[in-house]
């Protein structure tokens, strides 16, 4: 059995390789120091460059975030300036020398993680400071502060309260149109490098117009370095397009020296449950995961726009496991007792745990009786669980956002990682564990593609799935894909492009 492992190889990977700071409070946040002991080692080395930026921003943070005098000095500015947005006296060339990169929520938990990380790996590379907007109980009771001694939660408008922020409605910035964005400004002819605060639209519909796409060239970049406040909405993990700007290439090849684990360490760095979600994952890994000999996690999504039965989704995860020897077959006619739980030899057989994470519970249902009804083939012992099957999204919900994140980390502690297509649910589970998953493939014409079930995932990468299909330096319409080596379309979305 294994986990939480009596050892750790090296006890440095508490703080993994250098990747956490070492200055917090261990109660106020128990799966900071603890998730290494659950999760498989990691094999991925995380640069001394990528450690030492990371403490470069987190110094900056702490002098920037709320609570200090250059943050209110930066947001009485804003305040002063917001009002004549992009006037010709530029607000950002006086007064305060901090600048932020503020984050804004859309979609599921899966979209919001990586977009924040996508963010943050912006502010990493221009010194801005990341603030997250939270629209209520989305954010909250979910994660622990990632930055020693400051918040990254922006702070709530309050008129009485000095950090107030004074652009109002933010919650409602969702369209490209909106007079505020990036693309509004160039289109009317503007200078935004004189703005105060400008909206970066990244929603995957900034595709529309080039003006938005703009954002990933180098030219606009150099003009955005003047603007303090930056409000991002997206609902992508667009880190490949912060690869494929020139300006960040050679800082970028330093921290990361392989370019396939950057959301696996930035990950690690940022996302640590709560302490509530964290008693969540280890009472249930306790009970049914830490005897295991191995853990197998099977992530199951189903999207409107990818239809397929249950049966035909059922029959596919069977055909994928078994043919990629992820689980064993059924022992067939042969009853239970005769064959399962030992090996010929009557050696007890191997114990493994399944976590079947879905909104649904038929899939994981489906696998229990299969393995209860006939045993398992060669004499292993598998058992199947899934925490929750709440039927459906309900993306605003506190407890609803908790067990889905409960269950991200749980499907990062697996040996073998199954997920489904185009889901970044599924990409955070797999990039927080470090493996390269099975991918269950998207039906054609509502059925799994019989002789190819699932894929080997060429990278731990998440798909960016609206990648920008602008060339900047041609300034007419290129594909992301083949710009550089290392990053290529996805294989489970064609359309979208990721960092290999
Ligand atoms: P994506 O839609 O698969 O890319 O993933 P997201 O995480 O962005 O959005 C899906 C949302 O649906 C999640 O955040 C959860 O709120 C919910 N959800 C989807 N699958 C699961 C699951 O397996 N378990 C739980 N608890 N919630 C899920």
């Amino acid at each position: 059995g294994r986990g939480p492992l009596a050892t750790v190889p090296d006890p440095s990977d508490r703080l993994l390789g250098g990747l956490l700071s070492p200055d917090f409070d261990e109660s106020s946040c128990l799966s900071r120091y603890s998730a290494a002991l659950y999760r498989r080692p990691s094999l991925h080395a995380v640069s001394s460059y990528l450690v030492s930026a990371l403490h470069r921003y987190e110094s900056l943070h702490r002098r920037c975030g709320p609570g200090t005098p250059a943050y209110a000095r930066a947001v009485e500015l804003l305040r002063a300036n917001a009002s004549f947005a992009t006037s010709s006296s530029s607000a950002a060339a006086s007064g305060s020398s901090c600048s932020y990169a503020v984050w804004t929520p859309i979609e599921g938990l899966g979209n919001r993680i990586l977009s924040i990380t996508s963010t943050f790996l912006y502010a990493l590379l221009t010194d801005r400071v990341l603030l997250l907007h939270s629209s209520g109980d989305d954010l909250h009771g979910l994660f622990c502060e990632p930055f020693p001694g400051s918040t990254w939660i922006l702070p709530a408008a309050d008129k009485d309260n000095k950090d107030d922020f004074p652009i109002r409605g933010i919650e409602k910035l969702t369209d490209w149109w909106h007079h505020d964005s990036l693309g509004s400004v160039l289109r009317r002819g503007e200078d935004p490098g004189v703005a105060p605060w400008l909206y970066v639209h990244l929603r995957h519909d900034y595709t529309k117009d080039n003006r938005d796409q703009q954002f990933f060239c180098d030219d606009m970049q150099a003009k955005l370095g003047t603007v303090p406040w930056l409000v991002f909405r997206s609902d992508n993990y667009f880190v490949p397009g912060l690869f494929l700007m020139p300006r960040h290439e050679a800082e970028l090849g330093r921290m990361f020296p392989r370019r396939d684990v950057v959301f696996h360490h930035l990950g690690r760095y940022l996302f640590h449950p709560s302490n509530t979600v964290w008693g969540m994952v280890t009472r249930y890994h306790d009970s049914y995961f830490a005897k295991a000999d191995e853990r197998v996690g099977i992530q199951v999504r189903r999207f409107y726009w990818a239809p397929i039965s249950t049966d035909d989704l059922f029959g596919q995860i069977l055909n994928c496991t078994q043919r990629e020897d992820i689980l064993p077959g059924a022992a067939g006619g042969v009853p239970a007792t005769a064959k399962g739980g030992s090996t010929a030899g009557g050696q007890p057989g191997k114990q493994k745990a399944v976590l079947v994470v879905s909104l649904h519970g038929e899939y994981s249902e489906k696998l229990r009786d299969l393995y209860h009804e006939h045993g398992a083939a060669g004499g292993e012992a598998v058992s199947v669980y899934q925490p929750t099957h709440l039927g459906s999204q309900r993306s605003g919900e506190q407890q609803h956002n908790q067990k889905a994140l409960a269950e991200m980390v749980l499907l990062s502690f697996s040996d073998a990682v199954v997920t489904s297509a185009v889901s970044t649910f599924g990409y955070v589970g797999q990039g927080l564990a470090g493996l390269r998953p099975w991918v269950l493939t998207s039906p054609v014409d509502k059925k799994a593609p019989a002789d190819t079930p699932c894929r080997r995932a060429a990278t731990i990468e998440p798909c960016f799935h609206a990648p920008l299909d602008y060339d900047c330096r041609a300034k007419a319409k290129g594909d992301a894909g083949r710009r550089v080596r290392h990053i290529r379309h996805c294989d489970d979305f064609p359309r979208g492009v990721q960092l290999v």
